[in-house]
């Protein structure tokens, strides 16, 4: 099967700016074939973590609420807690860092709410038929909506080696518990003959699982696998347990995607803005210096095929695989290959461009 891919980059001219072309790419797509009026419809976003910059920006996230509304839908604009402590584990936390990076009702013209509750308990178990798990725990708000339109930041990603709609959706719009079953084996290892000792992993660990006494150690039963300590490793240190801990998650990321498909059979799309490809997650306070030059938005009703198109995008704008040149130990194919298994979508594409 070839799914549609539509595509618009960041090209403009005075009388046709980036605003009309994503106007015109949501129509085309049709939202309407996911949003009906009178949907509650979440706009899963991820805000930031504080510091950094390289979300995606509340004026855009707006066109897309502004959309929703011409559709008759109400709107809310959404993400859950994060499993590390930082300035989203919570919900007042989190309002707090949205609000400050911009993500306002009276910028967005609609709510902004946090899906899981106040710590990240609020969750609905779903069914599926996944090789890790036979039931996911879902955000609530996000698995009570409606309907979904997916906002993503695409970018590296330390773990998955690149972070688009099947993370954005998949693994942020787990609730903690969803979370922490997909983070459950995750740990990774220090190679000690490499370690300079200069702590850095250390103070940016988020569950304090690391002690440097000669070389860094990781305490595996206290580590969430957050991957914060192999993005900070000034010599590269710190590596992934790759034939078990980040291909699971990759998997398990996509069976919790798989909850959300089950529940919204056609009711979810997905719209990847690629620009300033950071190295790594929005997660981390600082945006990092972009990996590949900006390319523009891709939207498509399959979340398979709009990662594969955005991948190839930036692939193709690097002139390398930008990815594997920054986290050669993450193979971003397994993401893809386990969503097209559970039958999430497709990784054959067609790429139509919005001119
Ligand atoms: S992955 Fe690294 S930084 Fe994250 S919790 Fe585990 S030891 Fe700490
Ligand atoms: S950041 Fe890397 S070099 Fe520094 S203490 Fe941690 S593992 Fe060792």
């Amino acid at each position: 099967m070839t799914s549609t891919v539509l595509f618009a980059d960041f090209s403009e001219t005075p009388d046709r700016n980036i605003f009309d072309k994503l106007s015109q790419m949501l129509d085309r797509l049709p939202l309407s074939a996911a949003v009906a009026a009178g949907d509650l419809a979440a706009v899963k976003v991820h805000f930031g973590e504080r510091g950094n910059t390289a979300f995606v920006a509340p004026h855009f996230v707006r066109a897309v609420a502004d959309k929703l509304r011409e559709l008759g839908a109400k709107p809310f604009v959404t993400d859950a807690n994060t499993l590390y402590a930082g300035s989203r584990a919570n919900s007042v936390d989190h309002l707090e860092t949205a609000h400050r990076h911009g993500f306002t009702y009276s910028s967005l013209g609609c709510p902004v709410l946090i899906a899981d509750g106040l710590r990240g308990g609020a969750s609905v178990e779903v069914a599926v038929k996944g090789t890790h798990f036979k039931k996911v725990k879902l955000a609530h708000d996000l698995a009570r909506a409606d309907a979904i339109v997916c906002v993503t930041h695409f970018k590296g990603h330390e773990l998955s080696g690149f972070g688009g709609s099947i993370k954005n959706l998949g693994m942020g719009g787990g609730s903690r518990g969803g979370k922490l079953a997909m983070h459950s084996d995750v740990a990774p290892l220090v190679k000690a003959e490499k370690c300079t000792a200069c702590g850095r992993c250390a103070a940016s660990c988020p569950a304090g699982a690391i002690t440097v006494a000669g070389h860094a150690v990781i305490d595996q039963k206290k580590c969430i696998g957050c991957g914060a300590c192999i993005s900070v490793c000034p010599v590269r240190a710190v590596r992934n347990v790759w034939d078990s801990g980040p291909r699971a998650m990759q998997e398990k990321m996509t069976e919790h995607l798989a909850g959300f498909a089950a529940l919204k059979p056609g009711k979810i799309a997905y719209v990847n803005f690629i620009n300033h490809v950071s190295p790594a997650c929005d997660c981390y306070g600082h945006a990092g210096t972009p990996i590949a030059p900006d390319v523009g938005i891709c939207a498509s009703l399959d979340p398979v095929a709009v990662d594969a198109a955005s991948c190839d995008l930036v692939n193709k704008a690097a002139g390398q695989d930008a990815f594997r040149a920054v986290h050669p130990d993450a193979d971003w194919s397994v993401q893809l290959d386990a969503a097209e298994r559970l039958g999430l979508g497709s990784r054959e594409y067609e790429l139509v461009k919005v001119a």
